[in-house]
């Protein structure tokens, strides 16, 4: 019989009850008792979810972070929380966030740092490792949630992080090497099994992703001297790896002294026939055949025709789960009720991805007959979606055919625009700008709200958010900012905007995704070919500008970051879909100009996050990227100014590609790294212009005109003064009026400043 397991299920609840559980207990609002009641409602429904499942995930769950429960569990936490008064929810929470419940907690701790969960969109907190780093093991809360499973009379299978994947997680905070930690972290581990033998658990799983990186010889010898001391115990461990293949590390994986090992058959399906040879006779392998990553149905005929001579050579020692933890996916398809009849039929969440595995399984377990009804169900929807006119649109695929390499280029380089736009614009030196949007007020979010019930006409929304427009250009020419911007009140969020007026795209009620902690996204979903049926975004900047003698910047998400922040099509690449979306953006960029906006801002706020996991395979990402951003944006006329934006500036190792973007004027994050961040310029020589973020907009402080003066002065050791603009890092919609209007009028008395200097250097040279 094949068996059948889940990875990890999604926790933040069908309608996100743990986002509302945990905001109302950190605002002081409700108590610790509800909140851990809540907790342990969410746990038992999503087991008795999953209770078709042979084994069920325990330990998957999380209050805030999965890596930081495992800190908690290894008793591995930083010191500065050590002493602090309250219980371990206390400093979990301090850890997490930087304080505890606001009620109780007048001051805040630093927060650990927050870090990208592999190639996803999921931010894990940092275990930080130093030389006097101790691990005081306790696997209290583990322990009661095996109870609580086995009390529904389920087969648990409790989930742990690895230990080398711990380490890999790990930032060394001293410098040192964080394989010094071996020795603590395997005895740590050999606890955390003495502990848990103790609870008569058939199998644990052991995550282990870092087996997808790239790995050096040390690394490789860790993995094995680590399995190897962790060898008695008198359970069996299944080892995961998920979101790629293993490559130089799939030996290692498959003769690693543990009882079973699961593999990502959607990213590594071309080794598993080679893992199928290197794990033996008796080691369990457990195939990842579902996408845990996507929201599509999977196609449960070319599944099991695969699977079936796999099941007839392995028989038992066949398990099938997701390819990865379910944490990707929203929860339950079923709770949609506004999705098109059609494009439902083609999707698959959490709750159906289990399904899927169960009908794969009984399949192979009894007959594909059994199942009959389920695979002709699921043959006809992939049928639809293959044919269906509402995925083909053949005038999108005309117009991709036809892309050349001319429409990747602007008409003259660099040197001869600037001339041309110097010209044009006659801007001061430092040209002082904003991101993009101002404040989100309670009152745009009531009139958006209202628009959406049909409480509000469209008229009288359209009226409203004009005002806001007003307001915005009017506060700005007030502050006397150089180059406007509309202020975005009419844009909930950089992605959903686009994605509600391409075609191709639709979007859910409820498919949330956790981000980190309590905070979730729901990406949009494309499901056909993109196409523009009209302009998104020319009336905006049109009314705006007519408010003002100014330049007023249009504002653009860039393709590649609508791709990265979109649930994508599985049915071809995203290279193909990115460039479809390129197309689209190129459009309204030419209608932006048409309509006298002459600055264009296109924001590629994901760019870098896109990057595969693997280093080579860097290079071929970057090379589709670049390509549609540079298609997006490069039809425009010589005078026309291109300007983009960035959230990071963690890019020297990918600045070449930056460069070759060949925007007129790059924005990028800098001053939470006090301009450290650029000091890959010192190498790299960035030809165009570059407005280094001048103040961090994540915090509510207000820069002085010091620091600011400083930090540019700073920039003006790499990049000469000419070349440079003044902005803040990135857009200001979380923060409030009375935050952005100090911040802003600082950033332009600095700007004065700075001019004044350099006419006293130049008075003091003539
Ligand atoms: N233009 C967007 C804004 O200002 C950019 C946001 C971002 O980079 N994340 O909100
Ligand atoms: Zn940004």
């Amino acid at each position: 019989m094949v068996t059948t397991h889940n990875l990890g299920f999604p926790r933040i609840g069908k309608k996100r009850e743990l986002k509302v559980a945990l905001e109302s207990y950190w605002q002081g609002k409700s108590s610790q008792a509800k909140l851990l009641a809540t907790a342990a409602e969410l746990r038992k429904s999503h087991w008795q979810q999953q209770s078709a499942l042979d084994y069920v995930p325990v330990g998957d769950f999380s209050l805030y972070d999965q890596v930081l429960d495992m800190s908690f569990m290894l008793g591995h936490i930083p010191s500065r929380v050590r002493d602090l008064p309250g219980d371990a929810l206390d400093n979990y929470f301090r850890v997490a966030r930087g304080r505890s419940a606001n009620e109780r907690e007048s001051c805040c701790v630093s927060a650990g740092e927050m870090t990208k969960w592999f190639d996803t969109n999921y931010h894990y907190i940092v275990p930080e490792l130093d030389a006097e780093a101790t691990f005081t093991p306790n696997a209290d809360s583990l322990i009661q949630q095996i109870d609580e499973a086995q009390a529904l009379g389920l087969s648990t299978k409790p989930v742990i992080i690895g230990p080398l994947t711990y380490l890999y997680l790990a930032k060394s905070k001293d410098g040192g090497n964080k394989l010094d930690g071996v020795p603590a972290i395997i005895n740590a581990y050999k606890s955390l099994i003495d502990t848990l033998a103790k609870t008569g658990i058939e199998w644990l799983q052991i995550d282990e992703p870092a087996l997808v990186t790239e790995m050096d010889a040390q690394w490789q010898a860790a993995a094995i001297h680590i399995y190897q001391q962790l060898q008695s115990r008198p359970f069996k461990v299944l080892v995961a790896t998920y979101f790629g293949q293993l490559q130089d590390n799939l030996k290692l994986a498959c003769e690693l002294p543990v009882d079973g090992l699961h593999l990502d058959a959607i990213n590594a399906k071309s080794e598993i026939e080679q893992a199928i040879a290197l794990l033996g006779n008796d080691k369990v392998l457990s195939l990842g055949v579902i996408n845990g990553r996507n929201i599509w149905i999977n196609d449960l005929n070319a599944a099991l025709d695969w699977l079936e001579p796999i099941h007839q050579r392995i028989g038992d020692r066949l398990w099938l789960a997701p390819s990865c933890s379910l944490l990707h996916v929203p929860v339950d398809l079923d709770s949609e009720q506004k999705l098109d009849h059609d494009i439902k039929s083609w999707l698959c969440f959490a709750v159906q991805k289990l399904e899927e595995i169960s009908t794969l399984a009984y399949a192979l377990n009894n007959g594909r007959d059994f199942v009959a009804g389920a695979l002709s169900a699921n043959q006809a929807a992939i049928d639809s979606r293959e044919s269906s006119v509402r995925v083909h649109n053949p005038i999108v695929k005309n117009a991709v055919s036809r892309v050349n390499d001319t429409m990747a280029k602007r008409q003259s380089p660099y040197a001869l625009r600037e001339v041309e736009q110097r010209k044009k614009f006659n801007l001061p030196l430092y040209p002082s700008t904003t991101i993009g949007s101002f404040p989100q007020t309670a009152s745009i979010r009531q009139s958006r709200r209202d628009f959406r019930l049909g409480e509000l006409s469209a008229a009288k929304y359209q009226q409203a958010m004009e005002e806001e427009v007003a307001y915005c250009v009017q506060q700005q020419e007030a502050l006397g900012l150089d180059v406007l911007v509309h202020g975005e009140p009419e844009r909930n969020d950089m992605v959903e905007y686009f994605g509600e007026q391409l075609e191709g795209y639709t979007s859910s009620q409820f498919g949330w995704v956790q981000s980190y902690g309590s905070r979730c996204v729901k990406p949009p979903i494309i499901y056909g070919d993109i196409s523009r049926p009209k302009a998104m975004t020319v009336e905006w900047a049109r009314y705006a500008q007519s408010l003002t003698e100014k330049p007023m910047k249009g504002m653009l998400t860039g393709p590649v970051t609508i791709l990265n922040w979109s649930f994508v099509r599985d049915d071809q690449s995203r290279a193909q879909t990115c460039l479809q979306l390129a197309l689209a953006i190129r459009e309204e960029v030419l209608d932006l100009e048409s309509a006298g906006i002459d600055i264009i801002q296109i924001d590629e706020a994901a760019l870098r996050e896109g990057l595969p996991l693997r280093q080579s395979q860097w290079q071929s990402y970057l090379d589709w990227a670049i390509r549609a951003f540079r298609i997006a944006a490069n039809g425009v006329g010589d005078t026309t100014q291109i300007h983009t934006h960035m959230c990071y500036s963690e890019f020297n190792d990918i600045i070449g590609a930056i460069a070759e973007m060949d925007a007129d004027v790059i924005t990028i994050e800098t001053s939470r790294s006090d301009m450290g961040l650029l000091d890959v310029f010192d190498e790299f020589h960035y030809p165009n212009q570059i407005g280094p973020g001048v103040y961090d907009i994540h915090s509510p402080n207000i820069p002085s005109v010091e620091s600011i003066v400083e930090l540019m002065q700073k920039a003006e050791q790499r990049i000469p003064a000419e070349r440079l603009w003044i902005n803040p890092d990135c857009g200001l919609k979380t923060r409030t009026w009375e935050e952005v209007l100090p911040a802003l009028r600082n950033m332009v008395e600095a700007k004065q400043l700075l001019v004044a200097q350099t006419d006293n250097k130049k008075l003091a040279v003539n």
